[in-house]
């Protein structure tokens, strides 16, 4: 089974030979957090101008806030110097081109199993999403007063990201 990992291990490889650079620690020196999408065409580091050890980055499908996105941010905000968060959902998202039903439907018919108790978390409207994704923020015990948070819509193809939301402050 290893060959089935043979070309990232072989690049790793190549990669460790070249050697690189670390950050001292694992605080965000743009003091940033950035919530986006598991999209392969989606590379946040190049689409901020950001470099390894400036910001923490969040994915799922869908760049939604979840349980476990609000877990990751409330440590950052805590520990690891987040005080402005990014919600950038993207153009052309598969999640917002299926309903809930028929992302349920799929699931379904690859794992041939009856599925119960899992939500898609569709995205009919965006906008909307960004709106209630970032109002669960800025609701959140769990981050500290000051934190900025924002939502925007990142373009694939001309590249541009767009403030969808503007930036609030938690109280
Ligand atoms: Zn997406």
């Amino acid at each position: 089974m290893d060959d089935l990992f043979a070309d990232v291990l072989d690049a790793n490889a190549r990669f460790a030979a070249a050697g690189h650079e670390v950050a001292a620690s694992g605080v965000a020196r743009r003091s940033l957090a950035i919530v986006t999408c598991i999209d392969s065409r989606i590379d946040p580091l190049a689409v901020f101008g950001l470099e390894p050890g400036d910001a923490k980055i969040l994915r799922n499908a869908g760049a939604r806030v979840t349980n476990d996105v609000e877990r990751g941010l409330a440590l950052a905000a805590a520990s690891l110097g987040v005080t402005r968060i990014a919600v950038v959902q993207h153009t052309d998202c598969k999640l917002t081109a299926a309903s809930d039903a028929d992302l349920i439907a799929a699931v379904g018919k690859a794992t041939g199993r009856p599925i119960d108790g899992f939500d898609p978390l569709a995205i009919a409207d965006q906008p909307a999403a960004l709106a209630a994704d970032v109002g669960r923020l800025l609701a959140s015990p769990l981050l500290p007063a000051g934190t900025v948070v924002a939502g925007f819509l990142y373009d694939l193809h001309s590249g541009v990201v767009s403030t969808m939301v503007e930036p609030v402050l938690t109280g």
